[in-house]
């Protein structure tokens, strides 16, 4: 039997993962956390609404845990894994790319392992697995390009939540909606795979591929490209982390080849501001990603409520990305610091925006 603890058990991840871990006879629910949303309908010995998520894993001492936490509030949860060499199935790619060089010393010292969640990199991670890193060459991460794809910088200036939470292939929180709008989705995403995979910012691509079937590739040296396909459905990647190495079944259907459109196209990067500023934030590294961050949490939640327009998103978060000095977080108290100052500083431009 292996014990999971699923932080985030109420939301669109933790939902689908208690239906798998339900449907998979080794798999048993051990914890289960939710940030405000009961938890009633959820069987599990220990539960927590709220409060400290590192006290309900000290108490259920979990084999893997699950973390599908949206947003820099998942860190502990990150860190407090990886340090005790615990499996971590990490959906919250906030936490990497926030904590990232100190997540990677927690990792080091605990002796675990990380299994990536989001798709891209549960297909990178399959892509490379058994692979030397001198083989690869590059890093493709795929996606949608969202409700947005091919819209004027004057065609979004209006855009409501509403058109931002209608996503084209996933359905999916709130939260990582909108990211996926604004392609600060895929910006956390190079930042995650930079952490996860230790490949240099400039051999981590983008390319849009509309239906979301190709789920990302990999490069390697002799020109080969591996890439890995699949219908756009996260119960595969959250089965693969859970049940990992074994690969278990999972309800979906084959992929249907013959009726597969696949055409891909380069991303619109100057409509799009945020991916440019997640890698700007990314290369100079220091706390520069988890400023990205927490002011894009800032930001997102004011479009959400009708305080910022969609495009004072990047305008927020380039703010916040100027004023941060880019010194490294020694520890978690710098880390905490960086992440306080970044929203207090974002929620100022918001007022600007
Ligand atoms: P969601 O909003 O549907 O659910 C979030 C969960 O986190 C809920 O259970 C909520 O109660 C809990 N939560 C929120 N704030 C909290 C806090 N302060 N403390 C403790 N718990 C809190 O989000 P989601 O779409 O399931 O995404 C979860 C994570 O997985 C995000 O980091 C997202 O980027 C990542 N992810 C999601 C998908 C997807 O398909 N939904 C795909 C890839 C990655
Ligand atoms: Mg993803």
């Amino acid at each position: 039997m292996k014990r999971v603890a699923l932080l985030g058990a109420t939301g669109s991840i933790g939902r689908q993962a208690i239906e798998i871990v339900e449907a998979h006879p080794a798999l048993e629910l051990c914890a289960a956390s939710s940030g405000s949303a009961p938890l009633d309908a959820v069987a599990a010995p220990f539960k927590q609404v709220g409060g400290d998520l590192t006290e309900l894993l000290e108490r259920a001492e979990p084999d893997v845990v699950l973390n599908a936490v949206v947003g820099f509030a998942g860190v502990h949860a990150t860190l407090w894994t990886l340090e005790r060499g615990v499996d971590l199935a990490l959906a919250n790619k906030e936490s990497l790319v926030a904590a990232g060089e100190l997540a990677l010393a927690a990792l080091r010292r605990g002796g675990g392992r990380i299994l990536p969640v989001d798709s891209e990199h549960s297909a990178l991670f399959q892509c490379l697995e058994g692979r030397a890193p001198e083989q690869v060459d590059t890093l493709v991460l795929t996606g949608s390009g969202g409700p947005f794809r091919g819209w004027s910088r004057a065609e979004l200036e209006h855009v409501t939540p509403e058109q931002a939470l209608a996503h084209p292939t996933w359905s999916m929180g709130p939260k990582i909606t909108v990211d996926s709008a604004t392609l600060a989705n895929k910006g956390l995403e190079v930042i995650e795979a930079h952490f996860l995979f230790g490949i240099p910012y400039d051999r981590i691509e983008v390319v849009v591929q509309p239906t979301s079937i190709v789920h990302s590739l990999v490069r390697f040296r002799d020109g080969a490209a591996l890439a890995h396909l699949g219908y756009p459905d996260m119960r595969v990647p959250i089965s693969y982390a859970l049940t990992y190495p074994e690969r278990a079944a999972t309800p979906l259907p084959p992929l249907d080849l013959a009726s597969l459109t696949l055409a891909f196209s380069t991303p619109d990067a100057e409509t799009f501001a945020m991916l440019a500023l997640a890698r700007e934030a990314g290369e100079r590294g220091g706390t520069a990603p988890c400023v990205f961050n927490a002011a894009n949490e800032i930001a997102v939640a004011a479009f959400l409520e009708g305080r910022l327009p969609f495009l004072g998103i990047p305008e927020v978060v380039g703010e916040a990305l100027a004023a941060n000095d880019g010194a490294p977080a020694r520890d978690v108290d710098d880390l905490l610091d960086a992440d306080r100052a970044a929203r207090e500083t974002a929620a100022k431009a918001l007022v600007v925006a």
